[in-house]
């Protein structure tokens, strides 16, 4: 906690993280400076409920993906919590358990591309979430920023509660653009940490699409 305050500011990053790139880092990077954070926890999901139409690869692997990526930054962890819990992950159950696992008073942020905020209403328990946490939300390339604002607004006077917005650089980073390049031979570089495209190499991922 930072010295002299009474109250930790936890962030929280889910994602699917198939694989981890720069833009999430960049984005939590951005979020615990601007909000004063005490650290950024990412939450690879285990089974996400909205992407099982298409194979996630295993959970371990995306895990030890984040791990890499993270190591290095005192402030930046890695929570298997998901991935333990059995079925899909929904992250009201994950905002619960956090809030109790943490210490009382803790406040939970938690970071999110707009892309993913501005679908939260097909999350479960939407009410729920914005109860327990305060939602950061990062503007991507692809949406338009007015409509992405329009959006949040709606969402703030919906649920009562502010969505603050993190001013990070814009990276037109995806996974999905990842994984492409892969099963096409292309390069990763600088798109990854270096750390995680060696993994995908040594492990093959990714080259059958
Ligand atoms: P995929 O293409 O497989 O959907 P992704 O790049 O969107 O992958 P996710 O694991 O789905 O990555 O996203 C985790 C979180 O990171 C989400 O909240 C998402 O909005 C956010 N995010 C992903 N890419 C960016 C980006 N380029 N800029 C800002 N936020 C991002
Ligand atoms: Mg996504």
């Amino acid at each position: 906690m930072v010295a002299g305050r009474q109250v930790a500011r936890v962030g929280l990053m889910g994602g699917t993280f198939d694989p981890i790139h720069l833009a999430h880092l960049v984005t939590a990077e951005a979020a615990l400076e601007q909000y004063q954070l005490d650290k950024v926890i990412f939450i690879p999901t285990g089974l996400p409920p909205h992407k099982q139409d298409h194979p996630v690869t295993d959970a371990e692997h995306r895990f030890n993906m984040v791990t890499l990526a993270a190591a290095g930054n005192e402030r930046f962890e890695v929570s298997r919590i998901e991935i333990e819990r059995e079925g899909p992950s929904f992250t009201v159950d994950t905002l619960e358990e956090m809030a109790c696992r943490l210490p009382p008073g803790s406040r939970l942020y938690f970071i999110t591309g707009a892309d993913a905020i501005l679908g939260i209403e097909s999350w479960r328990e939407p009410d729920r979430l914005f109860r327990l946490c305060r939602f950061i939300a990062a503007l991507r390339p692809g949406i338009p920023v007015e409509r992405a604002r329009e959006g949040l607004r709606r969402l703030e006077e919906r649920y009562s509660s502010r969505i603050l917005e993190v001013e990070a650089p814009a990276l037109d980073i995806s996974s999905s653009d990842i994984r492409r390049r892969v099963t096409a031979s292309r390069s990763i570089r600088y798109l990854v940490p270096d750390a995680v495209e060696a993994y995908i190499r040594k492990h093959g991922l990714y080259r059958s699409g």
